[in-house]
């Protein structure tokens, strides 16, 4: 889906960002732990239960509940 953001782009290797949270380089992103992923980040601008949101700090393009980048914020 063209919305969906690319892995490979500037931003998302910048902040480190994987659709899939357990392939985040760990190394990298010390920041990243198991159970942290987009659905329970603040910035995720869908419900908890889909698959696929917005989300700002990677341009507004879709990302994927089971991902994860440094911009993780633990929603409230
Ligand atoms: Fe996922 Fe949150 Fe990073 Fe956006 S800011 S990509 S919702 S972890």
């Amino acid at each position: 889906q063209a919305n969906r953001v690319d892995e490979a782009a500037p931003g998302s290797v910048a902040l480190g960002y994987k659709h899939d949270a357990s392939k985040v380089d760990t190394k990298k992103f010390p920041a990243y732990a198991a159970g942290k992923n987009c659905a329970n980040c603040m910035l995720y601008q869908g419900k908890a239960t889909d698959a696929w949101a917005n989300c700002a700090a990677l341009g507004n393009k879709q990302v994927a509940a089971k991902g994860w980048c440094m911009a993780w914020a633990k929603k409230a």
